[in-house]
């Protein structure tokens, strides 16, 4: 008999009914160290004081109106975006997915109003992970998402990652933009390096067409910087934002250059929950917070000192652990044992950890963790390795 809830996920055995900062404690009374934080949703940590009141705050005075109408918490939050990034305008969506639909349609909506209905193609590499809709499938382009859902939405073409011949040779009159996280996410930690995105920036200039990044998993202060590509010194035409942006509330968002916005005109796109007084109150309290130079410093602090400790366990556990990958908080762990092995052992540590392809496991901790839990975790990541050598998995 099929489950009551449907069973597309292989769920482990855990019931998490409390979270502390970054601790989940477990149904059964143990307290497991969170650095999977619900795979970079959870930034500020659980029960986080100041999101709470945001939350609760709103909660008693407006939970939803409609998008028929002016929505403060909206705006405001809309304009704390602006001002803190490349973008002059917001669309306030529910999901990562719900973004990467949108940023498509705006690709292709910008050139149909620009008169080159022609340029529908959208290029994205392979490897990457989009999102569940159909848009998002077809982007990402890989056998496992795709399989008998077709026929697939038409206009994508993949690039391997690295293949700078094959994407200079995937553009051509129809192309409307390049799609791509600058960091790998579910593709297993794979950052794209600095150099490489200024080349995407100046090949889509010179090309005319646009270049859309997905900081749905990387983004909001993930690799230390508010936004990844910051770190490259460019800027995208239209970003994907989610995960973090919400500190668990749900809420996504697409961040565009005015130019890039220009066909959403009124009637062009909607959603009904979208930038729903609720998700906005909480955004603006999780801007407020990682948007703080301070809060990055520290952010950038904290990467440092678990990239030096996992370097270390690499070192000290050459038979389970190959390399340390990633940028800021947004760590990979590429695994000689299978990753599947290192998870379980790491849950017998009460610590979460989250798989990733390529054998990844990754560490996306609270970007607010404590130096003490942060030691913790290191201390648990070797007692996990440990179990893992001595074939004690679980
Ligand atoms: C999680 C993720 C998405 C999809 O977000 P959902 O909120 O699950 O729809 C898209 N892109 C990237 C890079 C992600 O990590």
């Amino acid at each position: 008999m099929i489950p009551s809830v449907l069973p597309t996920y292989n769920r482990a055995p855990l019931t998490f009914v409390k979270g502390e900062g970054s601790w989940l404690i477990e149904a059964d009374g143990r307290r497991f160290l969170d650095m999977g934080a619900g795979i970079a949703v959870n930034a500020l940590g659980h029960a986080n004081p100041d999101l709470v009141a945001a939350l609760t705050e709103q909660a008693g005075r407006l939970w939803h109106t409609s998008n028929l109408y002016q929505i403060p918490q909206q705006q405001a939050l809309a304009d704390k975006l602006v001002d803190a990034t490349f973008a002059d305008t917001v669309f306030f969506t529910n999901s990562g997915t719900e973004s990467c639909e949108l940023a498509i349609k705006m690709a292709r909506k910008h050139f149909h109003a620009k008169g080159q209905p022609e340029r529908i193609g959208i290029i994205a590499f392979e490897g990457s992970f989009h999102g569940r809709s159909h848009a998002a499938i077809a982007a990402a382009g890989s056998e496992k998402m795709t399989s008998g859902f077709g026929p697939l939405l038409p206009g994508f073409s993949h690039v391997a990652w690295g293949d700078h011949d094959g994407l200079h040779a995937a553009i051509d009159e129809t192309t409307a933009a390049i799609l791509i996280e600058p960091v790998q996410g579910e593709g297993g930690i794979r950052p794209l390096p600095d150099q490489c995105l200024k080349g995407l920036r100046d090949l889509c200039d010179e090309k005319g067409i646009l270049l859309i990044l997905d900081e749905v998993q990387c983004g909001m202060g993930r690799t230390g910087r508010l936004f990844a590509h910051e770190w490259a010194g460019i800027e995208p035409d239209i970003m994907m934002v989610a995960k973090g942006i919400g500190g668990g509330f749900p809420l996504g968002a697409v961040l565009a250059s005015e130019s890039a916005a220009s066909g959403m005109t009124a009637g062009t796109h909607g959603s009904t929950y979208g930038g729903n007084p609720l998700a906005c109150a909480v955004g603006a309290r999780v801007m407020d917070i990682i948007a703080d130079p301070t809060f990055l410093q520290e952010v950038n602090e904290k990467a440092g000192r678990l990239r030096q400790g996992l370097e270390g366990l690499v070192a000290s556990h050459p038979d389970v652990f190959e390399e340390v990958r990633g940028s800021g908080l947004m760590l990979g762990l590429k695994c000689k044992a299978p990753n599947a092995d290192v998870l379980a052992a790491a849950y017998a540590e009460q610590l979460i950890t989250v798989p990733a392809a390529d054998n990844v496991i990754r560490l996306l901790p609270p970007l607010n963790m404590s130096n003490e839990d942060l030691s913790e975790a290191l201390a648990r990541l070797d007692a996990t390795a440990t179990r893992v050598e001595t074939g004690n998995g679980s």
